[in-house]
């Protein structure tokens, strides 16, 4: 394999970690880097078509630049051209194969992350097998089982609440799954996001058919919905949702639910839901020991079917103690290096993967909104937040607004101040409008999807 080869397929590699995999798929994988310039520094990358080089050109060129460079310093500018029927080439090396396997293996557990039941919402990956049991999560675990054990009559609704990253997801949809196997088609299981949910029924106020919403969730008998928090404020959602939740309460249907704080704490959510939430079962998740998260991370390689030296498992578990999605994270990341760049794993490396995952996860700031807005739309920081009044930056200084509000709450004066100088009042508007055209436009929905994305990665 010649050297351009491998420095793409590297690249690849290494921004397949970084992107959702349906973005990968989509944009990247077609991708091809057919000439590198040393003289000047330049990589020419062709992809198939007009459409995928202009998005790869402007949603992925930062990344492409970085992961280029970190392989070669020299390399200063990435042109990108289309070329029709790109093709890998049939004839592969041993270490291509090699390559190949540990990319397969990469690729299979992440497809193992898109096998989502359109019936049900359910996640097929996420299983109680799966689903380590410690000190941290052992009362919720319990509660589960007693769920699956009597639905809809021991512990209703089951709320389990519990900071970001540490399994409420997986152990909800591990419920559902579970009850799923057990029951098999007698009961019907649904798993939705509060975000579903509140989308389902503007839409139905939007063009008066509420009944919609009772059809499509009074005829469920358990009703899963992830991260409840944010109907919190919702006031004609949270009717809706008071409707429904009386309805399949009344007939012993099984509700879960799952939130990052406790009911008490879910801000202007109203009085009689916040008793409904409390009047079953409330669980909570806290952190993991660190015998919990080394068990997880065993458990993961187990179900990757790959081992690891104890010492390193032992480093990573004792780094990073907060968040198990960051555990996972950088584990990954440490196979992919072993496997795939065949790097030998020694305490710099580790020192290395554990600090950048720790700086990509440290909590979202308005400074990190302001850089990743400006980045997505290839302008300045100043430009958003100088009194510039040039029409190009009309639309991403308000979705730069809405996210600080959304994401952060921060006040109306607040984002006013820190974007230009404007007035609270513009701000209100920039806001209201950017929220009502995530709902109603695909292609606005899409640029938050993916600058919040960025924002998460
Ligand atoms: P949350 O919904 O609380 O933000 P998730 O359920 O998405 O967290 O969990 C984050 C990641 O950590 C997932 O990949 C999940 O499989 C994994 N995880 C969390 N808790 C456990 C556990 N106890 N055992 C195994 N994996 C876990
Ligand atoms: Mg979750």
């Amino acid at each position: 394999m010649n050297d351009v080869k491998k420095t793409w397929d590297a690249v690849l590699g290494d921004i397949e970690l970084q992107v959702s995999r349906p973005n990968f798929l989509t944009w990247l994988k077609q991708s091809e880097l057919v000439e590198h310039d040393e003289k000047n520094g330049t990589v020419t990358v062709a992809l198939p078509n007009a459409f995928s080089k202009e998005w790869v050109k402007n949603k992925y060129h930062k990344l492409i630049l970085h992961a280029l460079r970190d392989i070669d310093s020299g390399i200063k500018n990435v042109n990108y051209i289309v070329k029709s029927g790109i093709q890998k080439s049939p004839v592969k090396t041993a270490h291509q194969k090699k390559q190949d396997g540990a990319r397969k293996q990469l690729a299979q557990s992440q497809l193992l992350e898109s096998k989502v039941d359109p019936e049900t919402n359910l996640n097929s990956k996420y299983l109680l097998s799966n689903f380590v049991v410690g000190a941290s999560n052992e009362l919720a675990h319990a509660a589960v089982q007693a769920v699956i054990d009597s639905v809809g009559t021991k512990y209703n609704p089951l709320f389990i609440y519990g900071m970001v990253g540490l399994g409420k997801t997986h152990l909800i949809q591990g419920a559902g799954n579970a009850i799923k196997e057990k029951y098999k088609s007698n009961i019907k299981v649904l798993y939705t996001t509060s975000e579903n949910f509140i989308r389902d029924v503007v839409q139905a106020i939007r063009h008066n058919r509420t009944e919609d919403i009772k059809k499509k969730y009074r005829r469920i008998d358990v009703l899963i919905i992830d991260d409840i928090q944010f109907i919190g404020g919702k006031q004609q959602t949270e009717v809706e949702f008071f409707h429904t939740f009386n309805s399949l309460h009344e007939q012993n249907k099984q509700i879960i639910l799952s939130s990052d704080r406790p009911p008490a704490a879910i801000a202007e959510l109203e009085e009689r839901l916040r008793s409904r939430f409390e009047g079953g079962m409330v669980a909570d998740i806290s952190y993991p020991d660190y015998e919990t998260r080394l068990a997880i991370l065993k458990a993961k390689l187990h179900l990757g079917g790959t081992s690891m030296d104890d010492w390193i498992l032992e480093y990573i578990a004792e780094s990073i103690q907060n968040n198990i999605r960051e555990l996972e994270g950088v584990l990954n990341k440490v196979v992919f290096y072993r496997d795939y760049k065949n790097e030998d794993i020694s305490r710099k490396l580790l020192d290395k993967i554990i600090s950048e995952s720790s700086r990509m996860s440290s909590s979202i700031t308005p400074d990190k909104i302001i850089k990743t807005v400006a980045r997505y739309f290839d302008i300045s920081t100043e430009d958003l937040t100088k009194r510039t009044r040039k029409r190009e930056v009309v639309e991403p200084r308000q979705i730069c607004m809405y996210l600080m509000r959304d994401l952060l709450k921060c006040s109306y004066p607040h984002i006013g101040e820190r974007l230009g100088k404007r007035d609270h009042t513009t701000v209100i508007y920039a806001c209201e409008k950017v929220g009502e055209r995530v709902k109603n436009n695909a292609e606005v929905n899409q640029k938050i999807m993916l600058i919040k994305e960025q924002l998460y990665q």
